[in-house]
């Protein structure tokens, strides 16, 4: 037994599979060469030996037999002396626990931005969707009603319009990496001491995981085929949109990669209350102050309309307060639909007046003889 695999993990002789590859993985990130700079070849030699202590201790048949006969091969291993050539020169592949290990180690490397680069099963040059963007406008109730244009101002990444989104400067060609050809990843070996290697796929490090390289990067983007922009975009807000709705504008997003499609913009759309005017589904609603007279005798209204507008509604003599009246189709539009159309429904207030004149106030107490009524001018309960 030339090696204590125990001990190069530092873990017990009865720790558990959980133990041992918890142990494993903290020595393996701890010893990975890349991040020894400075100590490399020391790192070296321990990766490799933790791996192989791993290798062995990490597998139950294995570890079993390393217990019992000192050797990962069992007994066979001793007995003939070729048992052990059987291992010699083999190779295996690791896939548990190491990835991961790379994982981090290139997310960090990369910024955070290796690890969605890598779970990515896709090829690095298959066409994506550009990315999706947001923004808010506000209009007015009369412009949520009769629909509107409105610009707004957005910060997005464009087409670089010097290069057309190559990244490669005029007259010069993005080429395929010449380390991974253009896959974007590479399968990177580790040596175990001569007679096994561990294989992983990482992201190449020449190209960033993109698959491409560009000798002579475009100068006005440096080479990434976009430039950062601040433009107008115009947004036809639809007649009927309701305050908290989205409108969405496709393909105004960011430019797709690879050949993919645009993204979309999504236009969230803020409606300002009216002073007049509420919304109750497709209906408009509205308050209409009337005299104690008018509702008495009856009367012609100009009712307010949201367009500006004023219609004419003969209310009829006996109206009472909070009765409500409809006009036909001044309602909201449904969205898409050109027939489908809410009303508007007014709601008359009576107003009591405050201050008479002289010559009201006889008026009224006339009026108020007429109906049976003691003028209010001594107080009196209502039943005595
Ligand atoms: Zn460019
Ligand atoms: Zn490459």
């Amino acid at each position: 037994m030339a090696k204590d695999y125990y001990e190069i993990l530092g873990v017990s002789k009865d720790a558990s599979e959980d133990e041992i590859k918890k142990a494993y993985r903290k020595l393996a990130k701890k010893w990975h060469p890349d991040a020894n700079p400075d100590n490399r070849k020391e790192a070296e030699e321990k990766f490799k030996e933790v791996g192989e202590a791993y290798n062995v201790l990490g597998d139950t048949q294995k570890r079993k037999n390393y217990d019992q006969f000192g050797s990962a091969e069992g007994p066979a291993g001793f007995g003939g002396g070729s048992g052990f050539g059987g291992f010699n020169g083999g190779t295996y592949t690791y896939s548990g626990g190491f990835d991961d290990i790379v994982d981090d180690f290139f997310s960090s490397f990369f910024g955070g931005g290796g690890r969605a680069s890598r779970s990515s099963t896709a090829r690095s040059d298959s066409p994506r969707k550009g990315n999706d963007l947001r923004a808010s406008i506000t209009i007015s109730f009369e412009e949520s009603f009769t629909g509107c244009v409105k610009e707004f101002n957005i910060v997005k990444n464009e087409t670089c319009d010097v290069c057309g989104g190559s990244g490669a400067e005029k007259g010069t060609k993005v080429e395929t990496c010449s380390v991974c050809h253009g896959a974007g990843k590479v399968k990177k070996i580790q040596s175990l001491g001569g007679f096994a290697t561990f294989q992983s796929t990482v992201p190449c490090e020449n190209c960033r995981g993109t698959g491409k390289v560009i000798p002579h990067p475009c100068d006005k983007c440096k080479g990434k085929g976009t430039v950062r922009k601040n433009p107008i975009i115009k947004v036809e807000v639809p007649a009927g949109v309701n305050d908290g709705q989205t409108l969405i504008l496709r393909g105004k997003g960011e430019p797709g990669v690879n050949g993919g499609p645009n993204g979309d913009i999504y236009v969230d759309v803020k409606v300002k209350k009216s002073s007049i005017f509420t919304r109750d589904s497709l209906n408009v609603r509205v308050n209409i102050p009337i005299t104690i007279t008018q509702a008495t005798l009856g009367a012609n209204l100009k009712i307010p309309l949201v367009t500006g507008e004023k219609a004419d509604y003969e209310i009829p003599s006996g109206t009472q307060s909070e009765q409500e009246f409809v006009i036909k189709g001044q309602g909201f539009k449904k969205i898409n639909s050109t027939t489908t159309m809410g009303d508007l429904i007014f709601t008359v207030k009576v107003q009591t007046p405050k201050r008479l004149t002289k010559e009201q106030r006889e008026l009224f107490m006339k009026l108020a003889q007429t109906m049976n009524e003691q003028p209010p001018v001594k107080k009196r309960g209502f039943f005595s």
